[in-house]
């Protein structure tokens, strides 16, 4: 029977594992898989942790549901009913610039009335369908930054790109490549020659589609709704796990993963223990993948210590709901770098999730830090209370002292898909060449959102199939 090691127990390891069993026993093929992951919880950036009534996500909120990948397997899983999907309010996302929060417009009226956009910014906004916007420049990886620049004009790169960037990747515009980040928009800009053209026609195409009678992607549009399950989405990483029983051997961290005399691998642990295996697959973040392959192949250990990662703080607030001043109807807001204040932005949790805090309160989560402002997660508790409280005064009203608080601090959260992180992909896939059966996947190489973790997941579990029928 095949030895398959998968290293790392976050979505990605435990998604890959999963789909890779229930693949291999409709094939009819018996496989010896075994999942080694260093902590003694499975789940990665995942954790929902509940305390005095409230429930905090550690990392992730939740999956949209705008994309198929994690709605398949919960539903594989059997766990689909128990999805819990963000409440309706919560469709209204904020900015906050000049001093207020501003909703995002969800069209042309409303764009033309919201004071976030100034009518020069406006102006420029409206050029991006014309020709006389610069095409993509040729054979080069540009920035997002430079990317908003050139197609909408550097107000809307301030006030509305580099904050979405620090909301997903909690990314730095000047960095990070826009076709390694956002690889779809990339490809409308060349299909349609415009995002605002690119937009019309997509809607039009959708419209002829719903009139022939086609299924159509969610209803929401490309965004989704947020969907998590009612204890919070560390039930998916349970579900995983309980699942998967003993072929998951937690508390196990793997040291080096080397070539065998026996099986074609080695892989060796922190506690002495070694297993042989056909075939290894490295789910964890690309700078651990690179320790543990570095006295086997030091070119690939090289190119993967260079995808970069950005830190960040995530800061729960509770409050009785009778302190907080204003509506909470919505998703939350991100603030603008250049607006000076100390965190990214902060997201209405119980707002989306009713049940994430008791009757009569609420829970705010606060995001500091991120590859703009790399020192934060270093701040002291008191000084990333004493700053989050100061923003919120700032952007919300709220004077009150929380009634409760909890700080998460994740020195390496989100890897950062800067500018030539596909040149080093494809330098990866060339060097894997020599190495049959060594697989990486993960959010350090093809999307950092749940449904990317799990679509990665599944194309590993086909290639490592792929091996053993062949
Ligand atoms: C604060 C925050 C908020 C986020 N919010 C969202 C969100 O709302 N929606 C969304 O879709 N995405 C979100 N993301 C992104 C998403 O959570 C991650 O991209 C995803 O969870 C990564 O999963 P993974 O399995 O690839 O990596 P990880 O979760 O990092 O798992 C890697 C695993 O490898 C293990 N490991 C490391 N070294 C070794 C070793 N030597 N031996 C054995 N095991 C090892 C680690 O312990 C870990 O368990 C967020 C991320 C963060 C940090």
């Amino acid at each position: 029977m095949k030895k398959i090691i998968i290293i790392g127990g976050g979505i990605s390891g435990l998604a890959t594992a999963w789909l890779l069993r229930s693949k291999a026993l409709a094939a009819g093929k018996e496989l010896e898989i075994t999942l080694l992951e260093k902590e003694e919880r499975p789940g990665g950036k995942i954790r929902s942790i509940k305390a005095e009534g409230y429930t905090c996500e550690w990392g992730p909120n939740g999956f949209l549901d705008s994309k198929p990948q994690t709605l398949d397997l919960c539903r594989k899983l059997g766990v689909e009913d128990n999805l819990h999907r963000s409440n309706d309010n919560a469709r209204k996302r904020f900015i906050f610039s000049g001093g207020e929060l501003h909703q995002l417009p969800d069209g042309a009226p409303a764009f033309l009335k919201s004071r976030l956009i100034s009518w020069p910014g406006k102006l420029r906004l409206a050029l991006e369908p014309t020709p006389f916007i610069a095409p993509p420049p040729a054979g080069v990886d540009e920035t997002l930054a430079a990317f908003g620049r050139r197609r909408l004009g550097g107000e809307a790169l301030d006030k509305l790109i580099a904050p979405m960037v620090s909301g997903i990747f909690a990314g730095d515009p000047e960095t990070m490549s826009l076709v390694s980040c956002f690889p779809r928009i990339a490809e409308l800009e060349r299909e349609y020659g415009g995002l605002i053209r690119a937009m019309i026609m997509l809607a039009k195409k959708k419209k002829r589609d719903q009139a022939a009678g086609k299924v159509v992607s969610s209803a929401a549009g490309p965004g989704g709704v947020l969907t998590s399950f009612r204890e919070g989405i560390q039930y998916l990483a349970d579900a995983m796990a309980a699942s998967l029983g003993d072929l998951v051997k937690p508390g196990i961290a793997v040291t080096s993963v080397e070539k065998g005399a026996d099986l074609p691998y080695l892989v060796k642990c922190s506690d002495g223990s070694e297993y042989g295996a056909d075939q290894v697959i490295i789910a964890s973040p690309a700078f651990a993948a690179a320790e543990m392959l570095s006295a086997m192949d030091g070119e690939i250990a090289g190119t993967l210590r260079r995808i970069p990662y950005a830190s960040m703080t995530v800061i729960c607030f509770g409050y009785s709901r009778g302190q907080i001043g204003r509506s909470l109807d919505g998703f939350g807001y991100l603030i603008p770098k250049k607006e000076g204040l100390s965190t990214l932005g902060t997201l209405w949790d119980s707002s989306m999730f009713e049940n994430r805090a008791p009757e009569g309160k609420v829970l705010l989560r606060s995001m500091m830090g991120g590859a703009c402002f790399p020192d934060y997660v270093t701040l002291s508790d008191d000084e990333v209370v004493a700053r989050v409280r100061e923003d919120l005064q700032l952007t919300m009203g709220i004077d009150a002292a929380p009634e409760f608080v909890r700080i998460f601090r994740h020195p390496q959260a989100i890897p950062q898909y800067t500018v030539g992180h596909n040149d080093r992909l494809q330098a990866l896939e060339q060097a894997l060449k020599a190495y049959p059966g060594l697989i990486l996947t993960g959010n350090s190489y093809r999307g950092i959102g749940l449904n990317d973790c799990v679509a990665a997941a599944e194309r590993a579990a086909d290639e490592a199939l792929a091996c053993v029928l062949d």
